[in-house]
């Protein structure tokens, strides 16, 4: 992701958006709805004055408490934005509109010698206006223009077409004015909130990614999979346990201390950087790639068939294996990987009796067996025929002795066809 790019963050495009990022950026973008709730009393009062401008009549007072009321209304309609998109864009709706109706009946009340339907544009154009720049924030700059454009054309024809015979001139200066300085407002908190925005996201994604290969890290994943293992557990049971929705597939360099002794520290770094670019080429886009620690990777590869971590781990395995990595010396060296992994949900039977940190354990016990074969390979877990009873207990017996554990049934190794 781009974080300097010109142009909005879209949320849409993120896969990987931790539901954290969702909540903050939705934070930022209340704090501009409060903003502009604030802002309307002033509107009111703008509004007031140029009332009284326009009138003998001084119903100041009158407007400013119909302003008020509507920044309030307002504000309670968009509290916190919970709730289905849908409900949010309904709220917000409902309280951009309930302003436009206020603002044209204060408008109406207000200049007693403009029509109602004068009075309810100026009041839309307003709420349009002031709604145009928080709308704007999550979706494209386009947005922005799409709302803009036609109010400033209509008013443009509007007023030109309905000036008021008494005072036109003044009339439309002061109309312009009002709309010029109205949209140098939107503008403006539109650019310092998605400035924040920006600049909030860009500090988070700092904190949850490793410095050297750039990955995300294991703070990002336990965010990540807060979200996704429930989601994961839901496609399962909506899908009668026919696949599992994810593969945790653990990675380690084979031998590579050796990297370190005999070639140096910035050699092992260039080694794991090239390593990370490798799984990056490999995985799918909307797999996830971690720094789980060290030389080691963990791949959570999602929405996956049965067959696919044999595929990926196969794919994975030949091309570190054919690699010429380079070394800051311009040498070449040829690496080779091991790779455990495990499926999420792990159990059929009892999909929800493990975390997806125990099918990880599950991935390092592969892993450890592949290591113990000769390195260079790949090996899965899968739950064998014979039922898990207390499923922490025999997740022990697991790990401590995998080849005991596949010889009682309990769990059956995934293993390359020789
Ligand atoms: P095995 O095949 O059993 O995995 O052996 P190995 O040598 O790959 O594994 P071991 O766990 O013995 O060594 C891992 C080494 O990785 C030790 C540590 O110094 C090194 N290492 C960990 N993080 C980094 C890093 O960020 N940069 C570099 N250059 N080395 C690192
Ligand atoms: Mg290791
Ligand atoms: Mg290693």
């Amino acid at each position: 992701m781009d974080l300097i790019s010109p142009f909005p963050v879209q949320l849409e495009d993120q896969p990987h958006l931790p539901a954290a990022k969702v909540a903050l950026t939705e934070e930022l973008e209340h704090r501009g709805q409060v903003a502009l709730a604030a802002l309307l009393p002033v509107l009111g009062l703008l509004w007031a004055t140029l009332g009284r401008a326009a009138s003998e009549d001084h119903r100041i007072t009158w407007l400013l408490s119909a302003a008020l009321v509507a920044a309030i209304l307002r504000a309670l309609l968009l509290r916190r934005p919970q709730g289905s998109p849908a409900t949010r864009h309904l709220r917000f709706t409902l309280g951009s509109t309930t302003i436009a109706l206020l603002l044209a009946v204060t408008t109406w009340l207000g200049f007693p010698r403009l029509s109602a339907m004068e009075a309810g544009l100026l009041g839309m154009i307003c709420a349009g206006l002031g709604s145009a720049s928080l709308v704007s924030m999550a979706a494209s700059p386009v947005t922005y223009l799409a709302y803009l454009v036609p109010i400033i054309g209509t008013l443009a024809v509007a007023s030109h077409a309905h000036p008021v015979p008494d005072h036109p001139i003044v009339y439309q200066a002061l109309v312009w004015l009002f709309l010029v300085s109205l949209t140098g407002l939107s503008l403006r908190v539109h650019f310092s909130l998605r400035n924040e925005i920006l600049l909030r996201i860009r500090s988070r994604e700092l904190a949850l990614r490793d410095s050297l290969t750039k990955l995300h890290n294991r703070h990002f994943l336990n965010e990540f999979m807060g979200s996704e293992a429930p989601q994961a557990l839901r496609a399962w049971r909506v899908e009668d346990g026919r696949r599992s929705s994810l593969v945790l597939l653990l990675l380690d360099l084979d031998h590579f201390k050796s990297v370190n002794d005999h070639h140096g520290h910035d050699a092992g770094d260039a080694v794991l950087c090239q390593f990370a670019d490798l799984l990056r080429e490999t995985a799918r886009k909307p797999d996830l790639i971690v720094r789980w620690g060290g030389e080691e990777f963990l791949v959570v590869a999602r929405d996956t068939v049965r067959v696919l971590p044999i595929a990926l781990a196969e794919r994975i395995r030949m091309k570190v294996e054919t690699h010429p990595f380079l070394l800051p010396d311009g040498s070449t060296l040829r690496m080779t990987c091991s790779i455990g992994f495990a499926l999420f949900p792990f159990l059929p039977q009892a999909p929800e009796a493990m975390a997806w940190e125990d099918a990880v354990g599950l991935a390092d016990t592969a892993l450890y067996l592949a290591k113990a074969e000769g390195r260079n390979r790949w090996t899965g877990l899968e739950a064998g025929p014979e039922p898990w009873e207390g499923p922490h207990a025999t997740l022990n017996a697991v790990k401590a002795n995998p080849r005991e554990a596949t010889d009682h049934g309990l769990v059956k190794l995934v293993l390359p066809e020789s």
